[in-house]
C-alpha cells in the first residue's frame, strides 16, 4: 500500500533542474543565468497554484548555496547534493535560507524583521536567501519597506519571490526583479510524469486514467499528484488504476460521453439530452463537475471550429457556439449559488438545446416581436444572451430563494 497523503508530493519533490517537468524554457533561462554567473538580486516566479513555484525557488536556493565537495565551487546549475550546504537544505536546516509565507505575514513589521536580518553575513553559504511565497499579499507599507532594500541590497542577499497574482505587485518592485513565468504543465508531460510516479509506487496508471487526472488538475502538478494519491486507493487486484475508477472518484464521466451529450444538445434533442444527464447522475456523477465538463468540451469544440475555418453558417457556426458559451458562463453564477445544482444543469441544457435549434441565434433575437430585446450595437452579445435567458425565466436559479 502507499504512504499517507502528501508523502508522494514530498517524496518526489524535484531537487534539481533536471527533475523539473514541463518547464523547459524556465529551466534553460535559469541555467544560463547561473552558468554565466549573472545572478540578479531578486527573482520572481509567477504562475497558477500548484505549478511548482516554491519548488523552483528551493532548487534555485540550492544552486546559489552549493559550495561543492571541495568547498570552493561557485554557484552552479547542478548542485552537488553532498556538500554541507546541500545536505542542510535537504534536512530543511539551512540557516541562511529563510522561507516566509506572505499570506500569513503581510505587515510592515514582518518585512522589517527580514530587512534587519539582511545586515548580517550568511553563516553557512555564500548568500542569505529570502524566499517569500504569495508575495502579492504584502501590505502597501510592507512593499514600501521592502523596496529600499531591493534598490540597494547587500551583496550577500538574494530574494526569491513567488506569486499567483503578479498584477497585484507594485511596478516599482517588479522592475527590480528578474521575472520568470511558470506555465501550466502540458498534458503530455504531466501524464508521463504521473504514470512514472505510479510505476515507482508499484501501481499502473492507465493512459485514460492519467488523461482524466490531467484534465481535472488543469496543469497543476500539486493537484495532479494529490488526485493520483487518492486514485491509488482505487487500484484493482492487479494494481491497475483504470479511468473508470478515477471518473467515479471525481463524480465525472468519460469525455466521449460528454461529446455525445453535446451532439444531442446541438441537434436540439432536449428530451434525450436530459435522459443522458439522468443516466450520468444515476451512475454517481456530480452535477457541478458535469457542468464544468460541458464547458471544457464546448471550448474544445469552438477551438476546433476556428481551426476548421470560420465560414460555416449553421447552428454550430462559431458565432452560435460562442453564444452557447456565454449562456454557460452566465448560468455558472446560478450554479454556484444553487441548493440543487442538478436543476440548474438541467435548465441550462434545455436552454442550450432549444437555442441550438436556431440557424442564426443573433438574427433570431433581433427579429423577435418584442422590440425591447433588440440588441444594441454597443453590447450586442450580452443583450442577446440576456434576451435568451429571459425567455426561460425558470432557468435563472429561482430555487435559490
Ligand atoms: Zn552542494
Amino acid at each position: 500500500m502507499f504512504d499517507p497523503y502528501l508523502v508522494i508530493s514530498r517524496k518526489y519533490r524535484p531537487k534539481s533542474m533536471d527533475d523539473l517537468k514541463g518547464q523547459d524554457l524556465l529551466v534553460s533561462s535559469l541555467r544560463s543565468c547561473l552558468d554565466n554567473k549573472k545572478v540578479p538580486h531578486a527573482f520572481l516566479f509567477h504562475g497558477i497554484r500548484g505549478v511548482g513555484k516554491t519548488t523552483v525557488a528551493r532548487i534555485l536556493a540550492r544552486c546559489l548555496s552549493c559550495v561543492g565537495q571541495d568547498n570552493l565551487t561557485d554557484i552552479t546549475s547542478q548542485p552537488c547534493g553532498v556538500c554541507r550546504s546541500c545536505i542542510a537544505i535537504d534536512r530543511d536546516q539551512h540557516m541562511d535560507i529563510m522561507e516566509f509565507d506572505a499570506a500569513s505575514r503581510t505587515g510592515v513589521d514582518d518585512i522589517r524583521e527580514i530587512i534587519d536580518s539582511t545586515q548580517y553575513a550568511p553563516v553557512l553559504g555564500r548568500y542569505k536567501i529570502f524566499i517569500i511565497d504569495e508575495v502579492h499579499m504584502l501590505s502597501k507599507s510592507a512593499f514600501n519597506a521592502l523596496l529600499k532594500t531591493l534598490e540597494e541590497p547587500p551583496q550577500h542577499v538574494k530574494f526569491i519571490f513567488a506569486t499567483t497574482e503578479m498584477h497585484k505587485i507594485p511596478e516599482t518592485v517588479l522592475s527590480r526583479c528578474m521575472v520568470f513565468p511558470l506555465r501550466p504543465v502540458s498534458f503530455d508531460a504531466l501524464s508521463n510524469y504521473l504514470i512514472d510516479i505510479a510505476k515507482r509506487e508499484g501501481t499502473t496508471l492507465d493512459d485514460g486514467a492519467a488523461r482524466v487526472i490531467c484534465e481535472e488538475s488543469g496543469g497543476s502538478v500539486r493537484d495532479a499528484l494529490s488526485l493520483l494519491e487518492q486514485s491509488m486507493m482505487l487500484s484493482d487486484d492487479d494494481n491497475i488504476i483504470a479511468s473508470k475508477s478515477v471518473l467515479e472518484m471525481l463524480g465525472s464521466v468519460a469525455s466521449s460521453e460528454i461529446e455525445s451529450l453535446w451532439n444531442l444538445i446541438l441537434s436540439s434533442k432536449t428530451k434525450e439530452s436530459l435522459a443522458k444527464i439522468e443516466s450520468f447522475m444515476k451512475g454517481g456523477a456530480d452535477p457541478t463537475i458535469l457542468y464544468k465538463s460541458l464547458q471544457n468540451a464546448l471550448y474544445k469544440l469552438i477551438v476546433k471550429r476556428v481551426n476548421d475555418g470560420v465560414g460555416r453558417h449553421d447552428n454550430t457556426s462559431i458565432t452560435n457556439l460562442l453564444y452557447l458559451w456565454q449562456i454557460l458562463l452566465k448560468q455558472s453564477e446560478n450554479l454556484k449559488n444553487a441548493h440543487f445544482p442538478e436543476y440548474v444543469l438541467n435548465a441550462t441544457v434545455i436552454i442550450l438545446s432549444i437555442t441550438s435549434s436556431f440557424q442564426n441565434i443573433e438574427e433570431m433575437m433581433i427579429n423577435n416581436d418584442n422590440p425591447n430585446v433588440i440588441p444594441s450595437k454597443s453590447d450586442k452579445t450580452n443583450e442577446v444572451i440576456d434576451s435568451i435567458l429571459n425567455k426561460f425565466p425558470g432557468s435563472v436559479a429561482s430555487e435559490v430563494e
